[in-house]
C-alpha cells in the first residue's frame, strides 16, 4: 500500500502519521482510514469512466464501509452510492446526499424500505425478483410515485474468485436468470405495470476479481439482453456493471488497474452495441472492496504469546472476529505487521488469535510476522472494507471507533462504542 510507510522510529506510518501513536491516542482495537486514499480511488473511477467510455455514474457500494463520513466524502468526490437497506440510505441521507444518485439494491426489500426510498427520491431501485418488482409497483402506485427500476440480472458469467462472493452464476439468490427466460419475462411484465419505469438492468459478478475476461464477458450478455429487449419493444438506458475489481491483500494479489479495466469493458460495450446497432446505454459501476479496503487498516495491542511446540505460535490480540470476521467467514488472506518494529524481520511465523470465545475467532494463520510480544502493536493491513461494516457484538464487545487521516492529522470518525452503547436497547 502507498499509503504506508515507516518513519525514523522504525514505527509504521500511515498517510504519514505513526499508527504507535494512533494506538495510544485512540486506544486499540481501532480502524484507521487514509482519506487521500479513498479520494484517489473515487477519482480513479470516476477519470476512468470518463477518459474511456465518456461518461456514466460511479457508485461507491456502501456496505463495503458506510459511515456519515464516507458519505460525505462521496458527496464531495460527486460520485453515487450502491445501498443496500434503509439504514445505508438513512446514513447518506442524514449528511445530506443527493437522493437522486443513490441506487437501492438488494435481494429482499422489505416494504417499509422500499417507501423509504421512494419518500426520499432515491434515483434508483435495482429490483432482485418478480415478486418484489410487483411489490415496487404496487407501493409506488399507492403512493403516487413512479419507482425508476432497473433489474439485476444473473449473466451466467462464473469468476474466479471465493465461492461465497461470487454472484453472477446461474445458482446464485441473487437476481434474474437471463438463460431461464426469467429476466425477459420480468422486463416484459415492467411495461404492464403501473408505477414501474424499467430503466436499466444491472449485473454484479462477484468480488475480489483480479481478472477483466469475466467482466468482458458479462458486458457481452447484457448488451445482448439489452438487445433481445429491443425486439420486443423494450428500450434500456442504463447498464449497471457492479463493482468486485480486486485489491492486494497479500503479495499473492495482482489487481488489475481500474484504467485498463474501464478500457476494455468500454470497448467491449461500445462494439456489442454497435454490432447490434443499439444505443450505447448511460453505464454505472459500483467499486465497493477496492475505494475502501486500501485505504484502512486494523491495530491492536498484543496480550499474550503462546507456543505449542512443533504446532504453531499464537498471538492473542484485543480484537478479532466481532471487527474483523473476514477470516472465520470466508479465510480471507491479509498482510500483518508489528506497528513498533516494522524495519525489523518477519522471522516467525504465527497465528493471530482474536479474543473471543471461539476457535474460529483467527485473523489469519501462518503469517510471518516479526517477534511479537505482550504490549506490541499489530497492524492489519488493507482493513477499510468488509470490517467496520461486518463487525457484530459477540461477546458483547463495543464496536471499535474509526479514525481518519488527512494532512498528517487524525480524526475521529465513528466513536467507540461503551457498554452503555451495547446494552442500550436491552430491556
Ligand atoms: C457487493 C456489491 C458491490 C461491491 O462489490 P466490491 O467487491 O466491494 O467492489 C457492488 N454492487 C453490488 C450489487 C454488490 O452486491
Amino acid at each position: 500500500m502507498d499509503n504506508l510507510s515507516v518513519n525514523s522510529k522504525g514505527h509504521l506510518c500511515i498517510g504519514g502519521v505513526d499508527t504507535v501513536d494512533i494506538a495510544a491516542e485512540y486506544g486499540t482495537p481501532v480502524y484507521v482510514m487514509d482519506e487521500d486514499t479513498v479520494r484517489r480511488a473515487c477519482r480513479e473511477f470516476k477519470a476512468s469512466i470518463e477518459e474511456n467510455y465518456g461518461g456514466g455514474m460511479v457508485c461507491y457500494a456502501t456496505k463495503a464501509f458506510c459511515c456519515k463520513e464516507m458519505c460525505r466524502i462521496m458527496k464531495d468526490e460527486g460520485i453515487g452510492l450502491d445501498t443496500v437497506s434503509g439504514g445505508e440510505i438513512y446514513t447518506a441521507l442524514s449528511v445530506g446526499f443527493p437522493a437522486e444518485r443513490i441506487v437501492f439494491t438488494s435481494n429482499n426489500k422489505k416494504d417499509e424500505e422500499i417507501v423509504y426510498a421512494l419518500e426520499n427520491g432515491v434515483g434508483r431501485i435495482t429490483c432482485d425478483n418478480i415478486e418484489e418488482l410487483r411489490r415496487i409497483s404496487s407501493i409506488a402506485v399507492g403512493m403516487g410515485k413512479t419507482a425508476r427500476v432497473v433489474l439485476r440480472l444473473k449473466p451466467g458469467v462464473e469468476a474466479h474468485t471465493f465461492e461465497a462472493v461470487m454472484t453472477g452464476q446461474i445458482d446464485s439468490k441473487f437476481g434474474f436468470a437471463i438463460e431461464t427466460g426469467e429476466a425477459l419475462t420480468a422486463a416484459k411484465e415492467c411495461s404492464a405495470l403501473p408505477g414501474i419505469e424499467l430503466s436499466g438492468v444491472h449485473c454484479h459478478i462477484g468480488s475480489q476479481i483480479h481478472d477483466i475476461a469475466p467482466f468482458e464477458k458479462a458486458a457481452e450478455v447484457m448488451i445482448d439482453f439489452i438487445g433481445r429487449l429491443r425486439d420486443e419493444g423494450i428500450t434500456i438506458k442504463d447498464l449497471s456493471l457492479g463493482g468486485g475489481f480486486g485489491i492486494k491483500y497479500t503479495e499473492k494479489d495482482i489487481p488489475v488497474p481500474y484504467g485498463d479495466y474501464m478500457k476494455r469493458v468500454s470497448a467491449r460495450v461500445k462494439e456489442c452495441c454497435r454490432a447490434k446497432d443499439l444505443e450505447v446505454p448511460f453505464m454505472m459501476i459500483e467499486p465497493g472492496r477496492s475505494v475502501a479496503a486500501p485505504a484502512g487498516l486494523t491495530l491492536y495491542t498484543v496480550g499474550s504469546r503462546k507456543t505449542i511446540p512443533d504446532i504453531r505460535t499464537y498471538i492473542g490480540i484485543d480484537g478479532g472476529m466481532p471487527d474483523n470476521p473476514r477470516y472465520a467467514l470466508y479465510k480471507s488472506e491479509y498482510t500483518v505487521t508489528v506497528a513498533n518494529k516494522a524495519n525489523e524481520p518477519k522471522d516467525e511465523i504465527i497465528t493471530l488469535a482474536g479474543r473471543t470465545c471461539e476457535s474460529g475467532d483467527l485473523i489469519g494463520e501462518n503469517m510471518p510476522l516479526q517477534h511479537a510480544e505482550e504490549k506490541d502493536i499489530v497492524a492489519v493491513l488493507s482493513t477499510g472494507a468488509y470490517c467496520y461494516s461486518m463487525a457484530s457484538h459477540y461477546n458483547r464487545v463495543p464496536n471499535a471507533p474509526v479514525v481518519m487521516v488527512k494532512d498528517k492529522k487524525t480524526r475521529l470518525i465513528v466513536r467507540r462504542e461503551t457498554y452503555e452503547d451495547v446494552a442500550r436497547n436491552d430491556i
